[in-house]
């Protein structure tokens, strides 16, 4: 790791969290850690706040594919993406200089608009009706046509996000090790003219997803790529794969998912 030492903080820009950085900087650099204000000249992201911040480092920064990320909590607690507290800052350093880090690899999910746009998701891509009216889409699997759905809209998660979004909608908890992403209705309407599974579904990662949304005026809908708005109208298609670039992180001890999922919801 000796040649992988240059670390970049993101995290918002008040007094209090300047003054953290101030002290997270003031020990990496003690332990010969070299602090960079340019992202792209980081091989360590540390973003420091909580999972919605972790997110936003891993968008602002291009899903970088040669760095490692690490998230600090500075809540009263770690979260999914925050390994790390605010307040033991030495067990981030302490992982950080191991000899041999062990990476953890966290699968993102590919979308692309209109067949021209493409973006990355690590959390999920949301997409719902920005009207009150509900909205139509065409559901398709690879080339078959699944459903039509007609309701207020659909998340499509990758195995971490599904501890967010995907399960307020009674979506499941998927282990990141497989790499798969879960369609989670929202709001569906099920009647004789229109009927959709009514079930969550998991796609593996051979699989393609296509959502053809039906021009009838409710053509602005609300679609969200994790915790950013993505400013496109009249979207026709969506078509969403899993992507082979991942966001990696440091592996720790007793820090597995399924330790995360236990300290967050049980
Ligand atoms: P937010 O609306 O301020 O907070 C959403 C909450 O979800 C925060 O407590 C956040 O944790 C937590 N969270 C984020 N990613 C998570 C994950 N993978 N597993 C478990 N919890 C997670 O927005 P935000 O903090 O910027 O986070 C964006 C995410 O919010 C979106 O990607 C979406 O998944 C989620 N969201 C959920 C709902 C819902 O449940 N009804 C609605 C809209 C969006 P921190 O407090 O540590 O940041």
């Amino acid at each position: 790791m000796d040649n992988r030492r240059n670390m970049y903080f993101y995290a918002r820009k008040d007094d209090q969290t300047k003054e953290q950085i101030s002290t997270l900087s003031d020990l990496a650099e003690r332990y010969g850690f070299t602090i960079v204000r340019d992202s792209s000249a980081a091989n360590i992201i540390v973003s420091v706040g909580g999972d919605g911040a972790f997110l936003q480092a891993v968008r602002k920064t291009g899903f970088r594919q040669d760095c490692l990320y690490a998230g600090v909590s500075t809540s009263g607690r770690r979260s999914l993406y925050c390994d790390f507290h605010i307040d033991d800052l030495s067990s981030m350093i302490e992982a950080m200089t191991k000899e041999k880090i062990e990476v953890r690899r966290f699968p993102t999910i590919q979308v692309s608009v209109d067949n021209e746009a493409s973006f990355l998701c690590l959390n999920e891509f949301s997409i719902r009706s920005g009207i009150i009216k509900t909205f139509v889409m065409d559901v398709y699997i690879d080339e078959l046509h699944f459903e039509a759905f007609r309701g207020d809209g659909m998340i499509i998660s990758t195995p971490t996000g599904s501890t967010a979004y995907n399960k307020s909608v009674g979506g499941a908890v998927v282990d990141p090790m497989l790499s798969c992403m879960q369609v989670s209705e929202l709001a569906s309407l099920n009647n004789n003219r229109f009927r959709t599974l009514g079930s969550s579904f998991i796609l593996s990662e051979e699989r393609k997803l296509r959502l053809e949304i039906t021009q009838d005026g409710n053509d602005y809908p609300v679609m969200g790529l994790d915790n950013e708005a993505l400013g496109v109208s009249h979207v026709k298609t969506v078509d969403l794969m899993m992507s082979d670039q991942v966001v990696k992180t440091v592996k720790l001890k007793d820090n597995s998912f399924w330790e995360k999922v236990k300290r967050s919801f049980l």
